[in-house]
């Protein structure tokens, strides 16, 4: 219902899109509706008032594969990444939960070259400022201390009100986006909150020092393995039962620490502090806590966040507007996620603005790519949920991480970055299709998840001294160079899919066939059925995508790779 009369509104506040915040989401969407199309109209209202302070500002530093490619090729910025802020040397796991106290000694796990897929350590408060600029740059109008009050949706216009410097003023607008992030305007105003039963809490702190993991021992074996200085542009995670501890560089020698843990294992009151959070710390990762002890003075900031999970009833609505980022859903930031499903939420957006603002009729598409998002986020939960009492089983996490990274690798940024999803006619086929590839996808996801959620009881063994680099593993290296700036057609992108599908059965069924030896002794030659097995011999499970797989030699070698267990002896 449109409350204001159109008169009021002069060719100034007449735009084509209005995004609500200027976050990382408003931001790079406001870049990205003007790369495809340069003279649409678009306003961004930030209600921060001035220039976002360095490094303590908000969370969210280390980017992946699929949201780097956004950043940098879809936003083309490429140089700007690679001057301004820091490269970054993968995610590094650092397991063996009886041995926090001497780092050499933990499991490690994590690359020793850059990877061929480059991606970044990024300053939260200088990349948004950075963002304005090149937003206004390119003649968005971008207002800062704009906070919105109000939004009316219409039938042909929506109306938005903002207050600036104590004046509300009321613009039209074709499309609204919220990107308020939490703040979540039109979740809040429209009621289409969806809480998610992932009980899982955050508690972060940004250090004025580089904190560098590799000055933490002298053992010439340890420090062999990866060269020196590359560990420190990592994404360290110290892990634990149902915790992970965050290293994270950053530009101007800071460093950003953080704590996420689930609340049925460490209690959230225990680290809502920053004088409780280096207890905690000290108590759970001493080696790191006797590092911090030296630098309590050079602590800058300290934030938390309590229960971060939370999903969305509405995301894409056929009445022109969207959500993006984090005012829509937000899954976890184990394997830093959250620029990914901004740039997809983004890219699925600005694929409708495109269209509508060229006549199309995007209905259908607009409940399509809400189905589509909607299940991208409901196949990733399940990495998470009830996952936690899991994080410090080496062999189950080791194992774990290279399947979520290939599946991560071998589906998602394959069909994002070559622009798939807003591809509607192969989404359909992938979706609907014979080969229901998304339905397999989905179901084998879940049920890996649930491999290693059985699997726990067994992995008991206190393993140590181990370095496991995932790209040892040649089809875990081929899956990333599959996904280096190459573009392939419709079909070859198809052919990949099918192709990637079919290895992760295969190595979804070898890392049973592993699992079920070591924990009931089984011979590795059993044929295996990836989506009807199960470590549960109480548990059957039926699947429309059931087939019995035979061993994969390749598969199983490669595998090896990452075995810590003494190697089954093969019959
Ligand atoms: C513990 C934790 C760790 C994380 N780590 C990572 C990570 O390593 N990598 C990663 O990619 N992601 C990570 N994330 C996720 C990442 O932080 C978010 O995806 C990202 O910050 C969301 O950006 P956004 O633009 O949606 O929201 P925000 O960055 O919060 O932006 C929303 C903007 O809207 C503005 N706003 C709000 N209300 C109004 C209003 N009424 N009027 C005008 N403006 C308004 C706010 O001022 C704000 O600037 C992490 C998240 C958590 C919780």
């Amino acid at each position: 219902m449109i409350t204001f009369p159109i008169s009021k509104c002069t060719m100034e506040n007449q735009y084509d899109v209005t995004i609500l915040g200027g976050g990382l989401a408003g931001l790079t969407l406001s870049l990205q509706l003007k790369q495809e199309k340069p003279d649409i109209k678009v306003l961004v209202l930030e209600k921060r008032e001035d220039a976002a302070p360095e490094a303590a500002f908000k969370v969210g530093e280390s980017s992946v594969e699929l949201g780097t490619h956004y950043l940098r090729e879809v936003l083309g910025l490429k140089d700007y990444l690679d001057t301004e802020q820091l490269p970054k040397h993968g995610l590094r796991f650092f397991l063996s939960p009886k041995h926090k106290d001497e780092i050499h000694k933990r499991v490690e796990l994590g690359p020793k070259e850059f990877l061929p897929v480059p991606s970044h350590q990024i300053d939260r408060g200088v990349f948004e400022n950075d963002l304005v600029k090149m937003s206004r740059d390119i003649k968005n109008d971008v207002l800062l201390d704009a906070k919105v009050e109000n939004v009316e949706l219409g039938d042909d216009t929506h109306q938005v009100t903002y207050k600036k410097d104590g004046e509300s003023t009321t613009v039209n607008t074709r499309w609204v986006i919220d990107a308020t992030g939490r703040a979540s305007f039109l979740k809040r105003k429209l009621n289409f909150a969806e809480p998610f039963e992932h009980n899982v809490n955050a508690a972060w702190f940004r250090v004025d020092y580089k904190i560098d993991v590799d000055t933490w021992s002298d053992d010439e074996k340890w420090h062999s393995y990866v060269k020196d200085g590359l560990r420190h542009f990592s994404t360290v995670h110290l892990m634990d039962k149902g915790y992970w501890v965050w290293i994270i560089p950053l530009v101007g020698d800071r460093t950003s620490v953080g704590i996420v843990a689930d609340e049925s294992i460490h209690d959230f009151k225990d680290y809502n502090s920053l004088e409780k959070s280096l207890a905690w710390i000290s108590k759970n990762e001493p080696q790191f806590g006797k590092e911090l002890d030296k630098l309590t003075d050079k602590i800058l900031d300290f934030k938390l966040m309590k229960h971060f999970a939370h999903a969305s009833k509405e995301t894409f609505s056929t009445d022109r507007w969207t959500v993006v980022g984090e005012s829509g859903l937000f899954t976890d930031p184990f394997y830093s996620p959250g620029t990914d499903f901004i740039s997809i939420g983004n890219t699925l957006t600005a694929d409708l603005i495109q269209r509508d603002l060229k006549g199309e009729d995007v209905f259908y598409r607009t409940k399509f790519h809400a189905q589509v998002f909607r299940a991208l986020y409901d196949n990733w939960m399940p990495i998470y949920v009830n996952q936690y009492p899991l994080w410090g089983s080496s062999q189950i996490m080791v194992t774990k991480i290279i399947w979520d990274w290939a599946a991560y690798w071998a589906i998602n940024c394959l069909l994002f970055l070559n622009n798939g999803l807003t591809n509607l006619e192969l989404m359909k086929d992938l979706v609907a299709g014979p080969t229901a590839l998304m339905n397999r996808y989905g179901e084998l996801s879940l049920q890996m998840q649930r491999l290693f959620k059985d699997w726990e009881a067994y992995d008991t063994a206190d393993l140590t001294d181990k370095y496991v680099d995932p790209f040892d593993l040649k089809f875990m290296k081929t899956l990333q160079e599959d996904i280096v700036e190459k573009e392939v057609d419709d079909d070859e992108l198809k052919r990949k899919l099918m192709e990637n599908m079919e290895l992760l059965e295969y190595v979804a069924a070898e890392m049973f066939r592993l699992a079920s030896n070591s924990a009931h002794e089984t011979s590795m030659d059993i044929p295996v059925d990836p989506y009807t097995m199960s470590l549960n011999k109480d548990r059957t499970l039926e699947s429309k995508n059931s087939k019995e797989l035979g061993r994969n030699r390749y598969v199983a070698k490669e595998l090896q790779n990452m075995w810590m267990y003494p190697v089954p002896v093969e019959s």
